[in-house]
C-alpha cells in the first residue's frame, strides 16, 4: 500500500486526485496539505502546512498547489526521503533544471509534470514527429477562467518538443512574417524556435491545445482535449507508481509511456 499525502489538497486538483486515487486498491491517501481547510477530507487529515506532516507517514507527496510553495514542498520532500510527485505549473524550466543537482545528491526521487493526461503527452509525441515535414507550426492553448500562468505549462513543453524536432531535422527557426501589430501582442507569445503560442480562457473550458502544422496546400491540426480534472489522474498514478524506482529527477511523462 502507497501511502499519498496530496499538496493543495483543498484545490480543484487536489480535491480530484484525492477522491479519484483513494478508489486505487493499491493507494491510501492519508495527508492533505492546505492553507484552506478541504471540502472533503474522506481518510486523510488535514494538515496546513507540510512542515507539519511527519516523513514516515507518507510514502509519495503529490503537489498540485501554486509555484511558490513548491520548493518547500521539494526541500521538505529531500529532507524527509519521501518521493515527489508534482504536477504544479508556472515554474520556469531553468527552475526545474536548476532542482536536478540537489535532488540527485540528496538521492532524491522526484517526477514534474506540465501535463499528466496521457492524451496530452500524446499529441505533443505526435505534433513532434509531424513537425519536421511542415514549414510551420503554431499553438493554440484554451483553458478555464481561472488559471493563474499563461501560456500554459504543457504549450511551452509543447513548443519545445516541436522546437526540438525541428533543430534535429535542420531547419531553421520560424520567421514571423508580421511586421507590426495593430495591438500589442497580436501575434502570441513566442515559444521555441519560433512557435507561436496563443492562450485562450474562458469560463467551462478544462484544458485543450490545438497544434496547428502547415506546408505547401495542406494542413494538419492535432487538438486534445481534457474535458474534466478526471483525464489527470491515470497519469498520476503512473507517476507515483514510478516515482519510487526512479532515482533523480524525471520531467514529463515521456519516458513512462
Ligand atoms: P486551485 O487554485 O484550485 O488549487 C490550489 C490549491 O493550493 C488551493 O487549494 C490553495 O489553497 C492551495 N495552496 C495555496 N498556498 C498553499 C500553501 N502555502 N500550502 C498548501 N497549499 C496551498 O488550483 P488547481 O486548478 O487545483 O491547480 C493547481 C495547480 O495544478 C496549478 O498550478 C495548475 O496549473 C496545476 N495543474 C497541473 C496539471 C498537470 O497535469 N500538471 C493539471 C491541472 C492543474
Amino acid at each position: 500500500m502507497t501511502r499519498l499525502g496530496i499538496v493543495g489538497g483543498a484545490g480543484r486538483m487536489g480535491q480530484a486526485l484525492a477522491h479519484e486515487l483513494a478508489k486505487e486498491a493499491d493507494f491510501e491517501v492519508v495527508s492533505l496539505v492546505d492553507v484552506n481547510e478541504p471540502a472533503s477530507l474522506a481518510t486523510a487529515r488535514w494538515y496546513s502546512s507540510i512542515e507539519e506532516l511527519s516523513g514516515p507517514d507518507v510514502d509519495v507527496i503529490i503537489d498540485f498547489s501554486v509555484p511558490e510553495v513548491t520548493r518547500s514542498v521539494l526541500q521538505w520532500c529531500l529532507a524527509n526521503n519521501v518521493a515527489l510527485v508534482c504536477g504544479t505549473t508556472g515554474i520556469s524550466a531553468d527552475e526545474i533544471a536548476s532542482w536536478e543537482k540537489e535532488i540527485v545528491s540528496s538521492n532524491g526521487h522526484v517526477l514534474f509534470s506540465p501535463n499528466f493526461s496521457l492524451g496530452a503527452v500524446l499529441a505533443q509525441r505526435f505534433a513532434a514527429q509531424a513537425a519536421p515535414y511542415f514549414e510551420r507550426v503554431e499553438i493554440i492553448e484554451l483553458h478555464h477562467d481561472r488559471k493563474i500562468d499563461a501560456p500554459s505549462g504543457t504549450s511551452i513543453a509543447a513548443a519545445n518538443m516541436i522546437g526540438d524536432a525541428r533543430r534535429k531535422a535542420g531547419l531553421s527557426a520560424q520567421i514571423d512574417p508580421t511586421q507590426h501589430e495593430t495591438l500589442d501582442h497580436a501575434r502570441g507569445a513566442l515559444g521555441a524556435e519560433g512557435v507561436r503560442i496563443h492562450s485562450v480562457r474562458l469560463p467551462g473550458l478544462v484544458a485543450h491545445q490545438e497544434i496547428l502544422l502547415a506546408g505547401p496546400g495542406e494542413g494538419l491540426t492535432i487538438r486534445h482535449d481534457s474535458y474534466d480534472r478526471v483525464s489527470f489522474v491515470a497519469g498520476v498514478a503512473l507517476a507515483v507508481r514510478a516515482v519510487t524506482s526512479r532515482a533523480g529527477l524525471t520531467v514529463g511523462l515521456n519516458e513512462l509511456i
